[in-house]
């Protein structure tokens, strides 16, 4: 992981002891381990920062309001959708007692039981784009699923496809694998679970952004196993512009090329900056105040658009 100085600068909430740090997240368990939770076994808070990643590189600076953005449409979402979720019964009342929401992290923060996570990105694809539409141009197909000739960047599929992937270590970067492969890593079972389950919620999620004008054209979940029940629950965050593709509707059905078809609310912004402006050699250049700023009201616009 890039050094950039805020990735270790954060601060332990009082109450809880610092876990771990991924690219966006970090994670902390309660100070007093024993404190009662709702009863929901091992809890964590899980709280998002600022911090922004492209091409798993963790860019600098951060883009202001994004850590609270990305909380409130993943609550938001849990809520709409009719699947369990790793949120703590205790989440909605801010906690309790020690292992409360801590008030200045509160609106970034969720509590969330601690799972035995997969290391699978369930990762579903309804529309031809990013690393799959360079595929696609090379063999017609996408993680070695086979798709019809003659498809443009920012078509629709025939129908969503699941194209999972493994999550890397640590500084690793993920990889595309096939799910036979996901059956040797988490068994028969668990992997056509985790499959069947993310392609209902990517198609229910579907339905819903349509009815705000919006298209999901891609998306990733990651799912863990309840210790206590053994029931596969969907984890992390959840349809956020940094796990997923929006794109404005109205401008995917009008736009005459690709980039006025994919009027994207989410990290393209970045990334095309990125793509354009660095050779993904050595440290990643700091990202210009515009990028910035368009980035920040983007996902903004999004949230207020899904929620309102
Ligand atoms: P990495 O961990 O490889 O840096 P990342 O950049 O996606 O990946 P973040 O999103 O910043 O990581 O951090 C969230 C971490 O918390 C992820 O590793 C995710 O798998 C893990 N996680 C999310 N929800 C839970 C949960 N309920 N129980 C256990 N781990 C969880
Ligand atoms: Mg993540």
């Amino acid at each position: 992981m890039a050094d950039n100085g805020w990735v270790s600068a954060q601060e332990n909430p009082a109450g809880w002891i610092h876990l771990y740090s991924g690219k966006v997240r970090d994670l902390y368990e309660p100070a007093d381990v024993l404190t009662d939770v709702a009863g929901a076994g091992d809890a964590m808070l899980v709280v998002a920062s600022d911090r922004v990643s492209a091409f798993d590189f963790v860019l600098s600076p951060g883009i202001p309001g994004k850590g609270e953005i990305l909380t409130q449409l993943s609550l938001w979402w849990f809520d709409e959708l009719d699947v369990p979720n790793h949120l703590v019964a205790s989440h909605a009342e801010g906690g309790r007692g020690r292992a409360a929401l801590p008030d200045d992290v509160a609106a970034r923060s969720m509590l969330v039981k601690k799972l035995d996570m997969f290391p699978v990105e369930a990762v579903v694809r309804g529309y031809l784009t990013g690393s799959g539409w360079k595929e696609y141009q090379e063999s017609r197909s996408v993680c070695g699923i086979p798709l019809p000739e003659g498809l443009n960047n920012g078509d629709r599929l025939p129908a969503p496809i699941y194209t999972p992937a493994w999550k890397a270590p640590m500084g690793e970067h993920d990889e595309n694998i096939s799910f036979e492969r996901t059956v040797e890593l988490v068994g028969e079972d668990d992997a056509a679970a985790i499959r069947d389950l993310a392609l209902k919620i990517y198609a229910d999620a579907a339905a819903i952004a349509e009815t705000r004008g919006l298209i999901l054209a891609d998306t990733k979940f990651e799912f863990g196993r309840d210790p206590e029940t053994g029931e596969i629950t969907l984890a992390d965050e959840v349809l956020t512009p940094d796990s997923s593709r929006y794109w404005d509707a109205e401008a995917w059905r009008t736009g005459t090329t690709p980039d006025k078809r994919m009027a994207s609310f989410d990290k393209q912004i970045v990334r095309n900056w990125l793509s354009a402006n660095w050779d993904m050699s050595g440290t990643p250049p700091e990202l210009p105040a515009d990028v910035v700023e368009r980035t920040s009201a983007r996902y903004r616009e999004l949230l207020e658009r899904m929620t309102a």
